[in-house]
């Protein structure tokens, strides 16, 4: 027999564990999956300075913790174990945990988040919050005044080398091509902002450091000439794009181009009645905890409206 729930949140990042307080206090009863990354993305970071409330900074670990320690306090049951299947054709929605156990669900709040692409090779993985890093808006702030190299040709990587510049000693731009894919306005600031250097057709073939001192420099090589460089910075910003966790639902959910789930305006509804996304899965342009957040919370209000509603 197929376990009822009323509101199913799969992830438990700032997102769902955000819409679990909502859903919670409203009596809806959620169980929040965590997937393979309990407490999401956040606590892959050292230090959190930009959430509100927080004035001395947090750890990304306590700061899950306190949205958890939130969320269970009003009834939310948090339960290890992801989503392995679905069958959202069906109303109850029909889920499979853990390739496993079966669960019908009222309502549904997709809260998987998108993780950030790394470059993949053995040295950087190391240095991975200790100098390596994929968000220059949360990160950039601890590299003030140092120098810090930045890989990437799209808008993304022209807005965190802007940003960098903004903050840093220098910032080095690494582009893979003889051009950067950056609108023409970000291109013309770039060029004319006298801290960026930028290095085309370059790739990091290495990141150099230590433990202690975190990244201390790269080593690229340019990949028409083969001539290597070794660059000395403290900070290695990754500006390549994220993969949105949504391959499981993308047989009924609409995605973009990007393969983000796709909402209604100024809305968490998906295509699916009865189904809501939140947070970074849906939002490929803040990626922020507290935008995160935020969704998180109209999430559960929508849902209770929907169940309300079906009543
Ligand atoms: C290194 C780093 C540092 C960052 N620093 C900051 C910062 O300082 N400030 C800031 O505002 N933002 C920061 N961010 C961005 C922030 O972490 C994200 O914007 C935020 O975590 C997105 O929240 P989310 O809940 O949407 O998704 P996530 O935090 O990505 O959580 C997704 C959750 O979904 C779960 N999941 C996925 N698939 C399944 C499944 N099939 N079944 C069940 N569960 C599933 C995962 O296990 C995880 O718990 C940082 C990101 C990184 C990578």
């Amino acid at each position: 027999m197929a376990e009822k729930i009323k509101c199913l949140i799969i992830g438990s990042g700032p997102a769902g564990l955000t819409a679990a307080i909502y859903a919670s206090r409203a009596n809806l009863k959620p169980i929040v999956y965590e997937g393979t990354l309990p407490g999401g993305q956040l606590t892959m970071t050292s230090e959190i300075e930009n959430f509100p409330g927080y004035p001395e900074g947090i750890s990304g670990i306590e700061m899950m913790e306190d949205l958890k320690k939130q969320a269970k306090k009003f009834g939310t049951e948090i339960r290890y174990g992801a989503i392995t299947d679905l069958d959202f054709s069906k109303y109850p929605f029909h889920l499979v945990v853990d390739n496993e156990n079966r669960i019908e669900a009222e309502s549904i709040i997709i809260a998987t988040g998108a993780s950030a692409n790394y470059l993949g090779i053995e040295s950087e993985k190391e240095f991975i919050g200790n100098g390596v890093s994929a968000c220059a808006v949360c990160d950039g702030f601890f590299y003030r005044g140092k120098d810090v190299a930045v890989v990437g040709g799209g808008d993304t990587a022209a807005e965190d080398v802007l940003y960098l510049a903004g903050l840093c000693n220098q910032v080095y731009l690494i582009v893979r091509r003889d051009q950067l894919r950056a609108s023409k306005i970000m291109q013309q600031k770039i060029l004319q902002n006298d801290k960026i250097k930028i290095f085309w057709n370059n790739n990091v073939k290495k990141v150099l450091g230590n433990q202690d001192d975190g990244v201390t420099g790269i080593l690229i090589n340019n990949n028409k000439t083969n001539e290597n460089n070794s660059l000395d910075i403290n900070g290695l910003f990754l500006a390549i794009g994220h993969t949105p966790s949504t391959k499981l639902f993308q047989k009924y959910i609409e995605i973009d181009e990007e393969n983000y789930i796709k909402t209604k305006p100024n809305s968490t509804q998906t295509n699916i009645s009865g189904v809501f996304a939140c947070g970074d899965v849906k939002d490929s342009v803040f990626q922020q905890a507290i935008v995160a957040a935020g969704s998180g919370c109209m999430a559960a209000l929508e849902a209770e409206k929907f169940l309300l509603e079906k009543e």
